[in-house]
């Protein structure tokens, strides 16, 4: 989102090209959760009993600001705005039900339309004094798309529609100006040329035909580029005849002549370009359903035109990138609106018209208060002005930052505009991440050179010198340097070097790759999968375009949009994170923070769901703790042999080949695990932690190379070909569905009590130390009842053990994971057993859709384009399938065991729309990395007040 305002920002500053103005709405992706239309829905005209697909506005309206779905978001808002008496020209919008029986019917429109466009045409010339084709006081209209919220892959606009060499002339005698006239065709040859005749540029062109055109003529005329508004009636009478010459040459047919003719023309390029490449790519990004189709505007055209006292401008009622209440927006004087967004000219902010025009600026002004008391929310709309009258042509929900967001909620809150639940609301919870990113200095990132793209994996911007493994990044860490982690791909053995790195830039990986996924639950800025990044280990340098890195030189990443740049970007910590992280007072102090602390109070007032976080290290449990989250949802032990020395024992446990050899090496592990309990819960304050026993299949510690496991024998006194040997008869088929989860505690019931105990032993620790201690220890990948039984059971004793021996209580639980599909459909059984469920959804997922996660990326985006599956399924839950085995295991274990404690720990514990689901499922709580708390928090608090709007 800030990428896309900013480029927008960039372009209101700057001007953009024609394809620049195509992308324009593009910013942010929220789109209003209009329920879809009913099919039953039949609107009939009151007389013929026919059914109405002309809807009006102006003197007389028929639709208004609720009927999005039907008018789509410009005809519905076009309508709301002539409702309350704001100054819009009239006109009339066909309905999206008209696109709906055009592509039902093969491209044919329904045999009322005509009929009730020329009545509504008829309308239009009354209200205007004016009649459509007249050779005396024509009617010109604009032809405007409108899908139920703007989408930037459809046709653009057409101004002036109704001109032919007949009209022109009439034009120009009734205005007395005919520069103004002919300027008006020429613009209008362009516009239809383009977009309704396809004349664009070809592949291999450089420049847009028509622009082509206006260039050689200036050349011709006047020996350089002067500017459009200095080009007379006659350049542009030129211009017309040429424009039409390149529309025969190009499209090989004659400027349509007959205004009926143009009018059905731009029509059917309307509906026609719903299902044009640009609209279908857009479409399937956001998650726009096809069947929705757009309406199209027919709207009287008022003029910016006409000289010296009018234009044209886009604004917005407030900043939409900071949030600041101001009046924000751009204008260019004697200009068509289309001038603004295409950036021919540079136009002026809008509060220089204040200069220019002060009454249309004062009137501009009441508009914008107009807008927001009865929007009651930022809006962001197009005016112009014809001969120092205000004319309103579009107004809608102004996208925006999540700062911006954060800010207009609160101040609209303060203001009584919307109350505390609306603010709520207002929030997006897939954008709050933004907040919490550290930031790149704005003037600095102007003047970085971007040299790849990437996928955006972890937000905010870092800036560091590369480093190619995780040793060396360490040791540069540990110098104070700043570092940036560039590998090809990540694994858990580069743990540390990403730990301590400002910044993770792989070349290979997607937004579910190793890299990504700790960056996610480290917080840590992340750019992944950027191919132009030529990584060489051997030489320690990275190539990208020709252009070498050494270790040492310095990169900058942005991991909000994916960017990567050469040199040093200036990065500052977000507000938010220094303020409840490091306790920074004079972040604490900032706007930006006290803002974020109301809406999360706001949100613990809203929610009925609680936030835990997944967390392995007391850092990370700290920092969660800090976000508000309220224990630890998955606390994942494997991850904490990876560290140091403890490798070693793991791998001398797993390579013992008896009893006895085993107990050695785990009584080895057990210290440091009770360290790192202890640790935790410490950390936590009271707070529960749900510790899942060992869950990865075993040769997932092992080395793999040839080097490594040479490396490995030397160390540990072994035979290189033991360990060799060990790893091969590890090897399986299908790890995924092997040797791991809780069949490893059952085939080693050592390793289960080994760490029952280390967990038992740190809560005593702890408690001793007057810490309230609450370990609830999960047993993973159960199917059966009898599993959990078994290892409960060692729980049970090593709790009876440990507490005989240190003479404490300790107070615990026993639950499982649901994640296989027979645990969930055996939920009745297993709830007896288990005090509490926690869906893992991850491998619930992959056993639920027989999917692997990680071998999903060869076929499933392919599955996403033909919407087989609407969203990857790993990151948003499958609602409908997976969902139904979370609603089983609810309902049946919940009927086994009332009390049954239920929570979710999959990645999906972090998504919106799935907390969502998770709320109407009735679970307790959702459990998400550290650094998705807040977006957690507001999610299930939207969820909460979603679900009781509805009840
Ligand atoms: P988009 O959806 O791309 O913003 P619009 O349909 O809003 O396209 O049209 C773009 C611009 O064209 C408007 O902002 C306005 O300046 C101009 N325009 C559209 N209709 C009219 C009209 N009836 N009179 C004058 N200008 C118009
Ligand atoms: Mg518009
Ligand atoms: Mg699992």
């Amino acid at each position: 989102m800030a990428k896309k305002l900013g480029r927008k920002t960039s372009r209101l500053a700057t001007g953009a090209s024609r394809s620049a103005r195509r992308q324009r709405s593009t910013a942010g992706g929220s789109r209003s959760a209009t329920p879809a239309r009913s099919a039953k829905r039949e609107p009939r005209t009151a007389n013929r009993g026919t059914r109405k697909y002309v809807y009006l506005f102006g003197r007389k309206t028929d639709g208004n600001g609720t009927m999005k779905a039907l008018l789509g978001g410009k005809g519905a808002n076009l309508a709301e705005m002539c409702r309350i008496g704001l100054p819009v020209p009239p006109g009339c919008t066909i309905t999206t039900d008209v696109c709906t029986y055009y592509y039902a019917n093969k491209r044919t429109y329904p045999a009322e339309l005509r009929g009730q466009m020329e009545a509504a045409v008829g309308s239009l010339e009354q209200q205007t004094g004016k009649k459509f084709g007249d050779l005396k006081n024509p009617l010109l209209v604009s032809v405007r798309s409108g899908a139920r919220d703007s989408m930037p892959g459809m046709m653009d606009t057409i101004l002036n529609l109704g001109l032919n060499d007949q009209t022109v002339g009439a034009l120009a005698m009734k205005t007395g100006n005919a520069r103004f006239a002919w300027d008006c065709y020429r613009r209008f040859v362009q516009m239809y040329g383009d977009v309704v005749l396809g004349v664009q540029k070809r592949a291999g062109e450089d420049e847009d035909p028509f622009e082509g055109v206006i260039h050689g003529l200036k050349h011709e005329r006047y020996h350089g580029n002067i500017e459009d508004t200095k080009l007379t009636a006659a350049d542009l009478q030129e211009l017309v005849v040429r424009f039409k010459a390149l529309v025969k040459e190009r499209a090989g047919k004659q400027f349509p002549t007959s205004p009926w003719d143009q009018l059905m023309g731009a029509v059917g390029a309307v509906f026609g370009s719903w299902m044009n490449d640009r609209a279908i790519v857009y479409r399937r990004k956001y998650n726009i359903p096809t069947e929705w189709g757009t309406a199209v505007n027919v709207q009287a055209m008022v003029y910016g035109n006409t000289g010296d006292n009018s234009g044209s401008g886009v604004a917005f009622t407030r900043n939409p990138a900071n949030g600041v209440k101001e009046f924000y927006g751009e204008f260019l004087i004697n200009a068509q609106g289309e001038d603004v967004v295409a950036g021919v000219r540079t136009p002026e902010p809008v509060a220089e018209l204040k200069k220019h025009m002060p009454k249309a600026y004062a009137e501009l002004e009441r508009i914008r208060q107009t807008l927001e008391q009865h929007f009651k929310d930022v809006q962001d709309f197009e005016f112009t002005i014809e001969d120092g009258v205000v004319y309103m042509l579009q107004t809608r929900n102004g996208k925006r930052t999540a700062m911006a967001a954060l800010k207009f909620s609160v101040d609209m809150y303060k203001e009584k505009l919307i109350d505390w639940k609306m603010a709520v609301q207002r929030n997006p919870a897939d954008q709050l991440e933004q907040l919490l990113a550290p930031v790149f200095d704005l003037e600095e990132v102007a003047k970085a050179r971007a040299i790849a793209t990437g996928l955006p994996a972890g937000p905010g911007a870092a800036s560091g010198r590369i480093y190619l493994n995780a040793e060396r990044a360490v040791t540069a860490a540990e110098k104070g340097e700043k570092v940036l982690l560039v590998r090809v791909e990540t694994s858990p053995e580069d743990l540390r070097g990403m730990i301590a790195a400002e910044g993770i830039l792989t070349a290979r990986g997607g937004v579910s790759s190793h890299a990504a996924l700790v960056a996610r639950q480290m917080g840590k800025v992340c750019v992944c999968g950027a191919a132009e990044v030529q990584v060489d280990y051997q030489a320690r340098t990275v190539t990208v375009e020709g252009r070498t890195f050494k270790e040492g030189d310095w990169m900058s990443i942005d991991g909000t949009i994916g960017k990567v740049y050469a040199g040093q970007v200036k990065t500052a910590p977000s507000e938010i994170v220094a303020g409840l992280i490091d306790g920074n007072q004079a972040a604490q102090k900032t706007e930006k923070f006290r803002n974020f602390e109301q809406l999360m109070k706001w949100c613990s007032d809203a929610t009925r769901m609680s936030v835990r976080t997944n967390a392995d290290t007391p850092e990370q449990a700290a920092n969660a703790v800090a976000f508000g989250a309220v224990g630890i949802g998955l606390c994942r032990t494997e991850h904490m042999f990876f560290e140091g020395d403890r490798i070693d024992a793991m791998r001398e446990m797993i390579l013992a080949e008896t009893l006895e050899e085993r107990k050695a090496a785990l009584a080895k592990l057990l210290p440091f695990q009770r360290e790192d309990f202890a640790g935790i819960f410490r950390a936590l304050q009271g707070y529960p932690a749900t510790i899942r026993f060992l869950d990865p299949p075993l040769h997932e510690f092992l080395p793999h190379t040839k080097e490594q496991q040479a490396e490995l024998a030397k160390k540990i006194g072994t035979p290189a070909t033991r360990i060799h040997q060990r790893v091969e008869q590890l090897h399986e088929f299908n790890p995924m569905l092997g040797f791991r989860g809780c069949r490893l505690g059952i085939g080693y019931p050592e390793i289960s009590a080994m760490q029952a105990r280390a967990v038992f032993e740190a809560a005593a620790m702890v408690q001793k130390e007057g810490i309230k201690v609450r370990p609830e220890i999960m047993i993973p990948l159960v199917g059966f009842k009898k599993e959990l039984d078994l290892q409960i059971e060692v729980v049970h004793e090593a709790a009876r053990e440990v507490q005989a021996e240190q003479k404490v209580k300790l107070n615990y639980m026993v639950g499982t994971m649901i994640e296989i599909p027979r645990g969930a459909l055996t939920a009745d059984e297993i709830a007896t057993s288990a005090e509490f469920f926690s869906f893992g959804t991850n491998d619930l997922t992959q056993t639920g859709l027989g999917m692997s996660r990680d071998d999903s990326g060869s076929f499933l985006p392919h599955y996403q384009d033909l919407e087989i599956v609407k969203k990857n399924p790993f990151a948003t839950i499958d609602a409908s399938g997976v969902g139904q085995l979370v609603e089983i295991a609810v309902t049946k274990g919940r009927a086994a065991r009332p009390n049954l404690k239920l929570g979710i720990c999959g990645e999906h514990g972090g998504d919106p729309s799935s907390i969502h689901f998770f709320e109407k499922a009735g679970l307790d709580y959702v459990s998400c990395s550290p650094y998705r708390v807040p977006v957690a928090r507001l999610a299930a608090a939207q969820a909460a007040l979603a679900v009781k709007v509805r009840d």
